[in-house]
Parts: structure tokens; C-alpha cells; sequence
């Protein structure tokens, strides 16, 4: 996708369908992608952080997250066609995932919001393989990344917050093929 900058934040110029159905073919052939859903503070948070600013350049893609981005580009002069947010992608794609009967694993927020999460995936995508649900709340990643990697699920859902989510997948990506996503604070959303 052609792509407008925002606070030099490379925003993917399209509409979400499209967008999923990249990130679709993508995820079936195994390929090793990194989405960014960034908000506002995400972009305003990149100006203080150069080091986090390039993660986002790094990103396969980054989406427009909030009617304030979309604002954003009318003000420079530019147009995105629609919010495309963490909490929705993350929705079609388990959709997606059931109907395809692929894989996933979670990781992020308290264990009680993994409790209740762990039987609405269940009960609401039964094709769907979880490979792992985990709580955002370790000391360490590499265990987990390890489990990861040799569990390989086709999509990896990281909800511990920004910008840690985004560092640990910029760090650990390479330990499995298939998509890597943070989703923030979806997952106390998804679990009621
Ligand atoms: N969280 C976590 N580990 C941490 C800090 C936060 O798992 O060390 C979780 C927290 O429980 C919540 C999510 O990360 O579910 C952060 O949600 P928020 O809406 O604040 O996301 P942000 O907008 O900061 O990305």
C-alpha cells in the first residue's frame, strides 16, 4: 500500500477490508509480518522517542487508529480513507482465523482477563487454535518467545500496552513467521 506521513508515522493509505485481506493472504503463506494500530498518543509518543519512532518505520504495516489520525491527514492536506483500529482487526482476524482454522497465541493483560477470555476464543471461535494465553505480566519474554516459536501459531497478539508491546515484537518477531500485532487494551475489551 502507498503510505502517508504523519509525523514522519507511515500511515498505510487504504481501506480495512483491503488491508485484512493482505494481512490474510500474507498470514497463510507464513510470512513474518509486524502491525502497528496506532492512536494519537502512539504518534505523539514517537516524537519523544526516536528509537520508537523507527519501530514504527520498521512496521509492515501501520494503521490509522482513531479519527484522530484521519483529522490529521485532512489538516495536512491529505486523505485516509477510515480508521482502522486495534480492537476490530483483531476481531476480523479471529473471525478470519476460525473460518480458516488457523492459530493463534495471546499474550498480554491480568491473568483474570486471560481466565475469562479463555472460554469466550473457545466458545466464540471453535476452529480456532489458541497455542497459547498468557498474562501481559512477566519478567521476562524470552520464555514465552521460546514457547512461541516452537508452538509457530499464525498470528501472535501482544496486549501489554504501548510501547513495550511494539519493542518485544520488534525483538522477538524473528522466532516465528506469521503475524505479530499489538492490540493494547483489547483484550479487558474482548474478555466483558
Ligand atoms: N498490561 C500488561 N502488562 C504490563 C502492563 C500492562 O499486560 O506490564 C496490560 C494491561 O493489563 C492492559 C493493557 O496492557 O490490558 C494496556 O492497555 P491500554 O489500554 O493502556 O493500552 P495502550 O493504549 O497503552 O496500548
Amino acid at each position: 500500500f502507498k503510505t502517508i506521513e504523519i509525523l514522519q508515522v507511515p500511515f498505510i493509505n487504504t481501506t480495512q477490508r483491503h488491508f485484512l485481506k493482505a494481512v490474510e493472504t500474507r498470514v497463510s503463506q507464513r510470512e513474518n509480518i509486524f502491525v502497528v494500530t496506532a492512536n494519537p498518543e502512539i504518534v505523539m509518543y514517537a516524537q519523544t522517542d526516536c528509537h520508537y519512532l523507527s519501530l514504527l518505520q520498521n512496521a509492515d504495516y501501520v494503521t490509522p487508529d482513531g479519527i484522530g489520525i484521519i483529522k490529521g491527514a485532512d489538516i495536512l492536506g491529505t486523505t485516509l480513507p477510515e480508521r482502522i483500529t486495534g480492537y476490530d482487526v483483531l476481531v476480523d482476524l479471529l473471525k478470519w482465523g476460525n473460518d480458516a482454522h488457523k492459530s493463534a497465541y495471546f499474550v498480554g493483560a491480568k491473568q483474570e482477563v486471560i481466565d475469562a477470555l479463555t472460554p469466550i476464543i473457545a466458545h466464540d471461535y471453535p476452529n480456532l487454535t489458541v497455542k497459547g494465553m498468557r498474562n501481559g505480566y512477566f519478567n521476562d519474554f524470552a520464555p514465552i518467545a521460546a514457547d512461541i516459536a516452537e508452538t509457530q501459531p499464525d498470528m501472535v497478539f501482544l496486549a501489554v500496552g504501548f510501547p513495550k508491546q511494539e519493542q518485544l515484537i520488534a525483538d522477538y518477531r524473528h522466532q516465528n513467521n506469521g503475524l505479530w500485532m499489538g492490540v493494547g487494551g483489547s483484550f479487558d475489551v474482548l474478555s466483558g
